[in-house]
């Protein structure tokens, strides 16, 4: 009888661990898409597109990289 009992504990935790497994791929993960990067027009540094500021054609990092390349 414990051998039995053995048996269905060592099922069920399979079964768990499966559940559990496939919880996790379910899950999306977390990731950043690749973004565009740009380069400021004043200080070549790359930035992703999103954080860019456009001005008459070209990028910037900042504010006041727009300002000192307009
Ligand atoms: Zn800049």
């Amino acid at each position: 009888m414990p051998k039995l009992l053995l048996f269905v504990l060592f099922v069920l935790g399979v079964v768990l661990w499966f559940k559990h497994q496939g919880r996790r791929d379910a899950s999306p993960r977390v990731e950043r898409p690749v973004e565009d990067m740009v380069r400021c027009a004043v200080c070549r540094v790359n930035l992703p597109r999103s954080e860019a500021i456009l001005s008459q054609g070209k990028i910037y990092c900042c504010d006041e990289h727009r300002r000192r390349g307009s």
